[in-house]
């Protein structure tokens, strides 16, 4: 034990030590949102390593995403120094079963330079085989076969597990089959996809004593976050590995268990302590997050399901502002708000990395990125259509995937014609004809086909002088770093000249992507570490210093926290989706339920949720009523400010009614001030007898309001702001004030935020 001034635990309230210093057996850390779990975990790390329990690289410490795994990382190395540098073996499932897998590959017929290929290789791969098998691609698409496969993975079955009901799921009891002649097809062209990485790794330690053992032996202790969302697989490879030693730290909410659709089960979490019995169960209470209103109204929502063990939070925050929900008439007005307010905080003071937009679905991002864009707001967007997914940067990817691995043949496929090089669809089908007859790779094929009379000569010089390049560069590789290597791939190959012909916007676009793309890999030292890189970032948290807003999904959410948060298209069908309502079961309405808790108790300070009136979904306009949570949500903890008095129907009849009511009225009557405050907007529509809305958007181009300003603090006066500590008042105007503070230096804010400092 160790003296309670010690600043691995210092500040931790005594449950949270308790984790910390509880290193031998099992350990259960059950807790709800924002309790400091995962701030315990990163101490308990640190502890470990401190006191020589263990070496960093004796330690197996399983994140959600990468983004956290950087984040505890670098939190460890400030509580302990530099001595932590390496820490192998945290990191995702994937990433860490990626690492392994590179060890032990030949294990399961890989070779260690194996690719991860992600869902369009995957897609396209079953497409082939689909084809190939004489099935109808229409009736029996690749998605499904894909998405069934990812299943079974996910539940940790390899081929010849699958039942007879599995094997029904794809094609009339063809499923065992397809997911066979997949599987094989991966092995021959040298490759994995996401879901094998840890289905191989599991095969591997369940088959082979010695691994198994080696890394039972490795991992003195092992610890897991948001442990109630991990799936069979990540489970039973857990399981195996920590079965030796019994030092595992997991820790979780069933509250916050979103990813059952991937397969996750929250039922993972409540065995824990039958698989390891007598696991010592630590449960918090306080939340260090949020302001009280905030998890009144979140604690509120989650109250309503019924399948959840329940648990009791407080905090010692000062109370805050209630949620605010605000009810817009469709999407554009709802991303025009968004930014509004946004512009409104930055005006404030408030540092744009603190303020995210959490969608439910990736379409719902668009309208905030058209608005963003056209205001000049800087954002980033997590998830979704990453950068790695467009179409310039696949490319790039395929050429070094094909410098780096001759025998990918999915790579191959996708550039042997990019940029237009005259090989058509034909040229390709006799690559494939060679390869299959050979049993060589299609880029072996493209040299030997030289020797054949298959193609006219024309087309046969083409890959040839394709082949020669690729040598080159794969020479290029050993000497060169790999950004200079894909700037010379991208100009010898001549798909900068494409581009550039092209003249377009879009091509100029695609031409930046991939000056970004070399950019991002000087940081690595080889190609092959590039590559593994790039197969694993499913996050494109790309490290950037600058403030940007962040877009994302709730799920990618979790586990993060942001001081001010916006929650948009809260209305049924968005959210809770359509899916969700169609399946209709309890369960997948609570998963959603779940879904809003975490999006909700990502907030620090601030959430504000908004609804629309109309939202064209699929292209469809479609008046939609405001979503059942928003009901839900207990009434003291929620400042609703919403222009739907009557429902979205009874608002939209009397939309279509008036044209433009308001500037008839302005026409008529003599210019006037209005004065902002609480609700003035409301109280503006009723004198102008018009809506809020129209109201908003005349004054904000008019800007003709005038603020109170504030009496208290006068020019040179000393006063205290919320974020930028003390400073003295430089000038008044209306309700800014410019102050020089005495760190933060000169800036505009609101002065609401500010109080005399005597
Ligand atoms: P989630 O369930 O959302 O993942 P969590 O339980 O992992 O939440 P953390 O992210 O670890 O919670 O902590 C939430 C916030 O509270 C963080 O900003 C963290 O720094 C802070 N915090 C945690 N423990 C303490 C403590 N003992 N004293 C003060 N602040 C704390
Ligand atoms: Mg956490």
């Amino acid at each position: 034990p160790q003296a309670p001034s010690d600043p691995l635990i210092e500040g931790l309230n005594p449950p949270q030590r308790d984790a910390v210093l509880t290193t031998e057996g099992p350990v259960l850390m059950l807790a709800g949102a924002g309790t400091g779990k995962t701030a315990a975990l990163t101490r308990r790390l640190a502890h470990l390593v401190r006191s020589r329990l263990a070496w960093p690289s004796e330690i197996l410490c399983v994140t959600f995403t990468n983004k956290a795994a950087r984040e505890m990382r670098e939190r460890v190395g400030h509580l302990i120094g530099p001595a932590v540098e390496g820490m192998p073996w945290l990191g995702t499932f994937h990433a860490i079963a990626a690492k392994m897998l590179r060890r032990h590959a030949e294990l399961v017929g890989l070779q260690p330079n194996y690719t991860i290929i992600d869902t369009d290789d995957q897609l396209r791969l079953l497409k082939q085989l689909i084809q190939a098998e004489g099935l109808d691609e229409k009736r029996w698409p690749a998605r499904q076969l894909a998405g069934c496969i990812d299943r079974w993975k996910n539940r940790g079955l390899n081929p010849a597990d699958l039942d007879a009901g599995e094997n029904e799921a794809y094609a009339n009891g063809r499923g065992q089959k397809f997911y066979q002649l997949y599987q094989d097809r991966l092995k021959a062209v040298n490759a994995c996809d996401f879901g094998d990485l840890l289905l191989h790794m599991l095969n591997i330690l369940r088959t082979n004593r010695e691994v198994l053992e080696q890394y039972q032996q490795r991992f003195k202790y092992v610890m897991v976050d948001e442990y109630q969302d991990t799936n069979q697989v990540q489970y039973l490879w857990l399981r195996l590995i920590a079965q030796e030693r019994k030092n595992i730290c997991v820790v979780g909410d069933d509250d916050q268990s979103i990813y059952s659709w991937r397969g996750a089960e929250v039922a993972n979490i409540l065995k824990f302590e039958k698989d390891f019995p007598g696991a010592k169960v630590i449960r918090l209470e306080q939340n260090y997050r949020s302001t009280p209103q905030i998890l009144a109204a979140a604690s509120g929502l989650i109250g309503e399901n019924t399948q959840r063990l329940g648990k009791t939070l407080w905090t010692e925050r000062h109370p805050g502002e209630q949620v605010r929900v605000i009810g817009v008439w469709d999407a554009p007005e709802e991303a025009r708000r968004v930014g509004d307010e946004i512009e409104r905080l930055e005006r404030q003071g408030a540092p744009l990395d603190q303020v995210a937009i959490l969608v439910r679905a990736q379409y719902q991002t668009r309208e905030f990125e058209d608005r963003f864009i056209s205001i000049g707001m800087k954002y980033r967007i997590i998830g979704g259509f990453r950068f790695y997914e467009r179409a310039e940067i696949r490319d790039a990817l395929a050429y070094l995937r094909v410098i780096a691995q001759p025998a990918d043949d999915l790579a191959f496929e996708r550039i042997y014609n990019a940029p237009k090089r005259g090989l058509g669809a034909k040229a390709l089908e006799a690559l494939h004809t060679l390869a299959r007859r050979r049993g060589i790779p299609l880029a072996m094929a493209a040299i030997e086909i030289a020797d054949t009379d298959e193609l006219p000569a024309r087309a046969r010089n083409t890959f040839l002088s394709l082949m020669r390049d690729f040598a080159r560069w794969r020479d290029l590789a050993g000497t060169e770093n790999p950004a200079d290597l894909l700037r010379n791939v991208l100009d010898e190959s001549g798909y900068t000249d494409a581009l550039q012909a092209e003249k377009t916007p879009e091509a100029a676009g695609r031409l930046e992507n991939l000056v970004e793309l070399a950019r991002a890999m000087e940081e690595y030292e080889t190609l092959g570490d590039f590559l593994e890189h790039v197969s694993l970032v499913m996050d494109n948290d790309a490290a950037s210093d600058e403030e940007k807003v962040t877009i994302m999904t709730m799920h990618a959410a979790k586990g993060l926290e942001f001081d001010n948060v916006f929650l948009p298209g809260w209305e049924e069908g968005v959210f809770p989706s359509q899916r969700a309502m169609d399946e209709g079961g309890l369960a997948s309405l609570e998963e959603e339920r779940r879904l809003a808790y975490v999006a909700i108790t990502r907030a620090r300070r601030k959430c504000t949720i908004l609804h629309a009136a109309n939202r064209r979904i699929y292209g469809q306009w479609t008046s939609s009523i405001p979503s059942r949570f928003i009901a839900e949500l207990p009434e003291d903890h929620v400042e609703s400010e919403t222009t739907l008095s009557g429902g979205a129907s009874l608002w939209r009849a009397q939309w279509s009614e008036m044209a433009d009511p308001f500037a008839e009225v302005a026409r008529a009557q003599p210019a006037r001030t209005i004065t902002r405050g609480p609700g003035w907007q409301r109280a503006a529509a009723r004198e102008f007898d018009t809506t809020p809305r129209k109201i908003a958007e005349s004054t904000r181009s008019a800007a003709s309001f005038a603020a109170k300003p504030r009496t208290d603090v006068e020019i040179g006066s000393r006063v205290f702001h919320e974020k930028f500590g003390y400073g003295a008042v430089i000038s008044q105007e209306g309700n800014k004030l410019e102050i020089d503070f005495e760190q933060a230096g000169r800036k505009r804010v609101l002065d609401s935020f500010v109080k005399p400092a005597g």
